[in-house]
């Protein structure tokens, strides 16, 4: 793994706290530091996590697999669902033994989770062993951080100031054929569930130029596929004074030279426009798939929920994509179980899902969060029933997946190689966002493949490579 981006305009003041820490390391005798990195939740804190390797690889650290081995340990976290939150405890328990092997080791918890004051407080008193704690807007500041606590107290950094972005943060990519790329940080929604908005503040967008200049940064280096990041992604631009809507971003990225193709995450119904929909139809590069969360199919429950649309207006967002885009394949954000959502309102979500005809779903059991209003809300439905709730939910898409899967025999897909299977296949995704496997050369990794689907088996397409 090296450094893949030009540090040139990296912040002076962080580049000098990177040049100081490497001296007292050097001085301590800490030979060939390593930094091992944690990264729980969503794409966007995995992007993170790849500038914040870009600032240890800075610091003179280099990465390694085995946390036993760690001068540096860092735990970018999240804070969407409890479960994530009790490994995070767990998992930052266990580095005391490490500490006692290793005088040198420095712990450190970042992202979502230690962005709430109530966790910093507790990783403060006890957890005396966690060195530096910093929230999601200062990872850019980590140089200066490791700095402070090798000269003197823990560190404790949770500033959200909703203003800032920096640009020129060193990042270390985990891949070289499809890379994250944020184009804008915070949510102003406040959907009623959700903890975002205070854990990462208000919307703000990186600057057009920024965003241009990285994505060709990216197709130089040989990435094939840009994913462009942000926690309400199509709403990019709003109340900047730019000018640049995400309809016209995606044209600008779209006219970048190069083979390459684009994709985004996650969009929010309220900002699908129709100029969207008909740059996604003018765009060659960008794929014929929507991630399009519409969380229920109850209108009463999306009221609740503070989502800005109802059924009705969703399922006319779906028809008009398809007007325009006759083939495009949705996905979407399913929570089950919301607090008042009774068993009729779950129908209005299955005839939804079966309505629509989904290629995937990423479901949820409804998880309160502390800080939110609908963690307040009366939930008289227990967990048990939610949970049968859920299963007739996958069942159904279990069978309606199947049968989009099928429909596709028969049809050519243009496919980004990825991989080599253990059975000698190479897999990759589609334009439609499917997996699809097929006999090939080692060489045809990294490359875009027409190939044409013979069959559907084991929730995977095959096929074969056509000229
Ligand atoms: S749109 Fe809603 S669910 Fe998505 S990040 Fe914003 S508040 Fe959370």
């Amino acid at each position: 793994m090296t450094l893949n981006e030009k540090t040139n305009n990296y912040l002076p003041e962080q580049c000098a706290y990177a040049k100081r820490v490497q001296a007292i390391l050097a001085e301590r005798g800490v030979q060939n530091p390593q930094a091992h990195i944690v990264t729980f939740g969503c794409q966007q804190n995995v992007s993170d996590s790849e500038r914040i390797k870009g600032m240890l690889l800075l610091c003179g650290y280099s990465l390694t697999e085995d946390i036993t081995k760690a001068d540096f340990i860092l735990f970018n976290t999240c804070a969407v669902r409890g479960h994530a939150e009790d490994r995070v405890y767990g998992n930052v328990g266990a580095t005391k033994k490490y500490k006692k092997a290793n005088p040198n080791l420095l712990v450190s918890v970042c992202g979502c989770m230690a962005q709430q004051q109530s966790v910093a407080d507790k990783f403060y008193k006890s957890y005396p062993y966690v060195d530096i704690v910093f929230g999601t807007q200062q990872h850019h500041r980590l140089p200066e951080f490791i700095y402070r606590r090798l000269t003197s107290k823990r560190v404790y950094e949770l500033t959200l100031d909703n203003a800032n972005i920096v640009e020129h943060v060193p990042i270390s990519r985990d891949g070289t054929l499809k890379g994250w790329l944020p184009i804008m940080y915070g949510c102003n929604n406040f959907c009623t569930y959700c903890i975002v908005p205070y854990v990462r503040g208000r919307e703000r967008s990186r600057d057009p130029q920024e965003i241009i200049k990285e994505a060709t940064d990216m197709v130089n280096n040989g990435f094939k596929e840009i994913m462009l990041l942000g926690q309400n992604v199509n709403s990019y631009g709003k109340g900047e004074s730019h000018g640049v809507n995400f309809a016209k971003l995606l044209r600008m990225i779209n006219d970048i030279e190069g083979d390459f193709r684009i994709r985004f995450m996650t969009s929010h119904p309220k900002d699908c426009t129709e100029e969207l929909l008909d740059t996604i139809r003018d765009c060659k590069k960008v794929e014929r798939h929507i991630h399009l969360p519409f969380q229920s199919g109850s209108s009463k429950i999306l009221k609740q929920m503070n989502r800005y649309y109802d059924r009705e207006g969703y399922l006319k967002l779906i028809a008009a994509a398809r007007e325009r885009l006759p083939d495009v394949e949705f996905t979407s954000d399913i929570i089950v179980g919301f607090p008042g959502e009774t068993y009729e309102d779950f129908c209005e979500t299955l005839s939804l899902v079966k309505e629509v005809k989904f290629t995937s779903l990423f479901t949820f059991i409804y998880s309160p969060r502390e800080g939110t209003p609908a963690a307040v809300m009366p939930d008289p439905i227990s967990r048990e029933e939610k949970g049968k709730w859920f299963d007739e939910l996958l069942k159904t898409q279990d069978e309606i997946s199947k049968e989009l899967n099928l429909s596709l025999v028969g049809k050519t897909v243009r496919v980004l190689c990825e991989e080599k299977t253990s059975e000698g296949l190479i897999c990759g995704k589609s334009e439609y966002y499917s997996s699809v496997c097929f006999e090939g050369s080692d060489d045809m990794i990294g490359n875009f493949v027409a190939v044409r689907i013979e069959k559907y088996h084991n929730n995977t397409l095959y096929g074969a490579v056509i000229n």
